[in-house]
């Protein structure tokens, strides 16, 4: 199978080995040889067995549920690895970085004309930095009273099912959350205060106003508009299918599905937007963004995460996820009492899922008790189970090489130990 051929723990020696030639040659060329050497093949201290979290004393997890940022979002694309490091040679003037990685971005993604992107340090701070910026424009003074609104517009318009934990981001700027749900309730919400109308992707079927319409009645009252679509690929057209929609801010997680660094995001839209949203983000000190860092190294590898991801054959990775469902399904259904089912959420997480159910009077565990005894077993395998549906629901997409297999058997063996 050729697609796991990416994924495998060779793959990561092999960077690892090509970061130490790497390092050798620029070493050798600036003459730091001595200074270059932590990066050379050998670490004493921590990291010296090659598991850092074995040392520190923290289990590490077998992951089922997918891109969580609890259990740190995705494992970055091992080639990362090297130009984070390359990044961290040299120092840049990081508004010039971060307006030259906005460019190379448009590029790849063919945004429309007038349209960039922004690295921030995840989905999170792009929704906040490009609230911000819509707030205060280039206005200095108004970057620096932050989130004191005097003299601002101090609303933004969101659908009542739309309200998520990360409109908190939209709040740090001090603007009121209106609520609608109606076309005509947003019709008499917007006045002189209204600042943006805010969009949550993964609400879209839950509100009466769908994805596509809501730019257009945003043009129609002459407001910017945003669209959270932090863990929206895959597909991977979703990074750009927004933008064309006519949505003027979107954002993304760079750490989940896309697989960049784990503290980045991006923001993509209209140039003078994402100027602005800049403008409110650190390096700028005095501004509401300070907090939300985003190194050099970050805004490097996630442009070349975005490249790897264009790049990647998306069918293949489909059809290595459901491969990996399908071997674990074919084994707990041999048990007694179990079934499994498939099926791909619309949107977030838009990958293969398998659906375990089984019958309580053949097996006796309940779905909390049988996530817990997974939690419990070594190593550690974090399977959802509710999510709305009865029993366990799992994806394969952030599975490495080979833990299929224990899945599968640690599985066989909950249900086995639990048969009446
Ligand atoms: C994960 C997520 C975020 C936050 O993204 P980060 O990159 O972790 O900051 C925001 N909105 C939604 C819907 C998310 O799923």
């Amino acid at each position: 199978m050729q697609p796991s051929s990416k994924w495998n723990r060779r793959g990561f020696l092999g960077s690892g080995a090509a970061i130490a030639g790497l390092l050798a040659t620029v070493g050798k060329s600036f003459g730091w040889a001595r200074a270059s050497s932590p990066a050379s093949a050998t670490v004493s201290g921590l990291g010296q067995s090659g598991n850092v979290y074995d040392e520190l004393g923290v289990a590490t997890v077998i992951n089922c549920e997918g891109t969580m940022t609890m259990l740190g979002g995705s494992l970055p694309h091992p080639e990362l690895e090297a130009v984070m490091l390359q990044a961290g040679r040299h120092f840049v003037s990081m508004p010039e970085l971060e307006v030259a990685a906005g460019k190379r971005i448009a590029q790849m993604l063919k945004l429309p004309d007038g349209f960039t992107a922004l690295v921030t340090s995840g989905a999170a701070a792009a929704i906040q930095s490009g609230l911000a910026g819509i707030l205060t424009g280039d206005n200095e003074a108004l970057i620096r009273q932050l989130p004191d609104l005097t003299g601002m517009k101090s609303e933004v318009i969101i659908q009542k099912s739309h309200r998520n934990p990360f409109d908190h981001q939209l709040r740090t700027t001090g603007v009121r959350l209106v609520e609608i749900e109606t076309r005509e309730q947003l019709r008499r919400a917007v006045n002189e205060r209204t600042a943006m109308m805010h969009f949550t992707n993964f609400a879209n079927a839950d509100g009466q106003i769908k994805v596509d319409e809501w730019p257009k009645l945003a043009k129609q009252y002459n407001l910017p508009c945003m669209n959270d679509a932090a863990a929206d690929t895959p597909p991977v057209s979703h990074l750009w299918d927004y933008t064309v929609m006519g949505y003027d801010l979107v954002t993304f997680s760079g750490g989940k599905a896309i697989r960049g660094p784990q503290c980045a995001g991006l923001l993509i839209g209209r140039t003078d937007l994402v100027a602005n949203a800049l403008l409110n983000n650190s390096p700028h000190e005095d501004t509401i963004g300070r907090s939300q860092k985003v190194g050099k190294e970050e805004i490097v590898g996630m442009v070349k995460a975005l490249e790897l991801y264009l790049n990647e054959d998306h069918d293949a990775l489909s059809r290595e996820w459901q491969m990996r469902l399908d071997s674990i399904a074919s084994q707990v259904k041999k048990v007694p009492g179990v079934s499994t089912s498939f099926f791909t959420p619309d949107i977030a997480n838009h990958v293969p899922h398998l659906h375990i159910t089984w019958d309580e009077t053949r097996v006796h565990v309940t779905p909390k008790e049988a996530s817990k005894w997974l939690r419990g077993t070594k190593p550690s395998i974090v399977i959802g189970s509710g999510e709305g549906r009865p029993g366990l629901t799992m994806s394969s997409f952030m599975l490495q090489p080979g833990e299929d297999t224990i899945v599968s058997e640690q599985l066989v063996k909950l249900f086995r130990d639990h048969a009446a």
